[in-house]
């Protein structure tokens, strides 16, 4: 059904196009010009402007042939983490990869040609389908920004997929929420060798707090990291403040609370534990925790339409798709909160956010056959 010599040259075309997260125009203004080829009324959004990026979200509204059919929303990000610029990709058979001095950017440029191709099909083959709104959003990698920023009141959807995973026999439908924390610990300056006793050590607070802490997997459904850590400024000198970045996330938001409060409580009883009194004035250390909900769970129904519309039109092909839990956030988690329930579906990336990046075209085939099949199947049940 789909062409694959096609999809395959546009992944390739959408690879070399760079796109760091904020700085996505070139690809913005690709995408566009193909929506609009392909009669697309076709916007770019301000979300760029709210987020400090050169380009918004591209929002391609394609009329549907069923009268009266209800929008379906296909939505991939435009936007690469770094290492990805000036990719090279490397065919070897149906294996695309790089050089391995940037990652390929398959997250989540196959999304975006799954999604191109689909309609394209779909236009040529005369397929009935609703209205489709496709979303090609900035700023995924770093905060889920252009999804949060797209105006859903001009949107129309109420259900749609969202193509940004790796294996096409499986459908995301739970992620977690995360909280992303910053914690500043404040200790007093003293020189190291004359006066030890007048100081206090940020970074042995830092380490005693992060010994008592439970990080990693914390449960099947709680993860958490201190990822970055950054303070001192010379060997002589006892450190007065030590910065901390982590995160946490759960699928449950009691158990996440609780990790969110247990890493913050670890920091505090370590502090506690130091203060010093110089010339009379007593110093004693601190702490500073901020929390920002990065976003929030997800948990689609398997009996939801967008679900059934998968599960149903992989059966029609002899294909077994099976709903997951993920452990990552999507702009899913966004649109779901938002009033969009949606699923989020495999194109084949592998080893993403790496320079090992690699995918198989026979994967990303699948999700596009797929794909037609999906919104063919959703033409046929709106036309009832
Ligand atoms: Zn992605």
């Amino acid at each position: 059904m789909i062409n694959q010599e096609r999809i395959k040259n546009l992944l390739l075309e959408l690879v070399q196009i760079d796109s760091h997260s904020r700085k996505e125009r070139d690809v913005a203004e690709r995408i566009k010009t193909y929506c609009e080829e392909m009669g697309a009324e076709v916007e770019i959004d301000d979300a760029g402007e709210k987020v400090g990026g050169n380009s918004g979200n591209v929002i391609a509204r394609f009329p549907g042939t069923i009268p009266g059919a209800e929008t379906i929303m296909m939505s991939a990000h435009m936007d690469t983490v770094v290492p990805g610029e000036g990719v090279k990709p490397i065919v070897e058979g149906d294996i695309i990869r790089t050089d391995e001095t940037t990652v390929l950017g398959g997250d989540d440029k196959s999304g975006c040609a799954v999604i191109i191709e689909t309609i394209r099909c779909l236009q040529e083959q005369n397929i009935p389908h609703t209205p489709i709104e496709a979303v090609f959003s900035i700023c995924e990698e770093v905060g889920l920004l252009g999804a949060k920023h797209v105006d859903v009141s001009k949107l129309k959807s109420k259900y749609g997929i969202v193509f940004d995973s790796d294996d096409p026999g499986f459908l995301f439908t739970k992620g977690p929420s995360a909280n992303h924390m910053e914690y500043r610990i404040h200790g007093l300056e003293s020189h190291a060798g004359v006066a030890p006793e007048e100081g206090i050590s940020a970074i042995k607070i830092a380490a005693e707090a992060i010994a008592g802490m439970n990080l990693g997997r914390i449960d099947d459904e709680t993860t958490a990291n201190i990822g970055q850590i950054e303070g001192g400024m010379a060997t002589n000198i006892i450190p007065n403040l030590v910065v901390l970045k982590g995160e946490a996330r759960s699928h449950s938001e009691d158990k996440l609370n609780a990790q969110t409060e247990h890493m913050e409580k670890c920091f505090q009883d370590a502090a506690a534990k130091y203060e010093v009194t110089v010339a009379g004035k007593t110093t004693k250390a601190s702490v500073e925790a901020h929390v920002v909900r990065e976003y929030s769970s997800m948990d689609v129904s398997d009996s939801s339409h967008v679900v059934q519309l998968v599960l149903q039109a992989a059966s029609r092909m002899g294909l077994d798709v099976k709903t997951m839990a993920s452990g990552g956030g999507c702009d899913a988690n966004i649109f779901n909160r938002r009033g969009i329930e949606c699923a989020n579906l495999g194109t084949g990336m592998r080893a993403i956010h790496t320079v090992k990046e690699w995918l198989d075209v026979k994967d990303m085939y699948a999700a596009a056959e797929m794909t037609v099949e999906i919104l063919k199947l959703n033409g046929e049940l709106a036309g009832k």
